[in-house]
């Protein structure tokens, strides 16, 4: 048994250690016994999708995500539109969530073409949206996810795709409408750093769930003793509810 994860540019859109999500999976499937191989693919290498079980894709500045749309058309553009279409379970992380939606429009007004994978799209401010945030997870029953958000891109849900949950405390999405993140289809995207899934081990492992099942067909994975990353998932909970 074994998933084959690949990390899209982990070498351009890794701001604040979101490659640590990567690790976390890793960690998570290898102390069960569960064979990881992680292949980075980044600026001007083929995306053979197919090989995938599970694709990541970290945050980076309005910078960096400008550098890669010149990337990220045709080819892998089309690569990574099937693979959301076909069930593939992505986590996208703020940058990398943008460029999953349809269009980026920058503060000033430059409107630049993303992915389209997902029915969102996003237009930037001049004002960030920053801090240790919290916010509900629908697939986990509601369960608080706590993480940190750091941007100026506001993002808006489209028809065809729901959000991961509503904000208790920070921004989310836009800082608006109380939405925060995306799912489609496998795809579970958010603005959370952190990085997210150390911090948040039940949706680590739903992630991981959703993989291994797509592959295997129903798959429950043991738990592990979570104690230390439970206990930091509280205490911020509580610091943010103040509760
Ligand atoms: N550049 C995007 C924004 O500022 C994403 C930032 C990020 O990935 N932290 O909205």
């Amino acid at each position: 048994m074994e998933l084959n994860i690949c990390h899209l540019y982990p070498d351009v859109l890794n701001l604040y250690g979101d490659r640590g999500n990567v690790l976390c999976m890793q960690r998570r499937l290898q102390v069960r016994g569960v064979g990881v191989t992680v292949t980075g693919v980044s600026v001007g290498d083929p995306l053979d999708a197919a090989k995938y079980d599970l694709f990541f894709i970290g945050g980076g500045q309005d910078f960096e995500q400008a550098v890669l749309l010149q990337d990220l058309t045709g080819a892998k553009t089309q690569a990574i539109c099937a693979a959301v279409e076909d069930g593939k379970p992505f986590l996208a992380i703020c940058g990398g969530y943008q460029m999953l939606g349809k269009s980026y429009t920058t503060w000033d007004g430059q409107e630049c073409e993303f992915t389209g994978a997902l029915d969102l799209w996003t237009v930037g401010g001049k004002k960030r949206m920053i801090g240790d945030y919290c916010f509900t997870c629908d697939d986990l029953g509601g369960e608080p996810v706590v993480g940190f958000e750091n941007h100026s891109g506001r993002t808006y849900l489209g028809a065809s795709v729901q959000p991961m949950g509503k904000v208790l405390a920070g921004f989310g999405n836009n800082g608006e409408d109380g939405t925060e993140g995306v799912r489609y289809r496998n795809v579970f995207g958010t603005y959370s750093h952190g990085c997210l899934l150390p911090k948040n081990p039940k949706l680590a492992d739903l992630i991981l769930q959703t993989a291994l099942a797509r592959k295997y067909g129903s798959f429950d994975l043991a738990p592990l003793p979570d104690t230390l990353e439970q206990t930091a998932h509280d205490y911020m909970v509580k610091r943010l509810l103040k509760k």
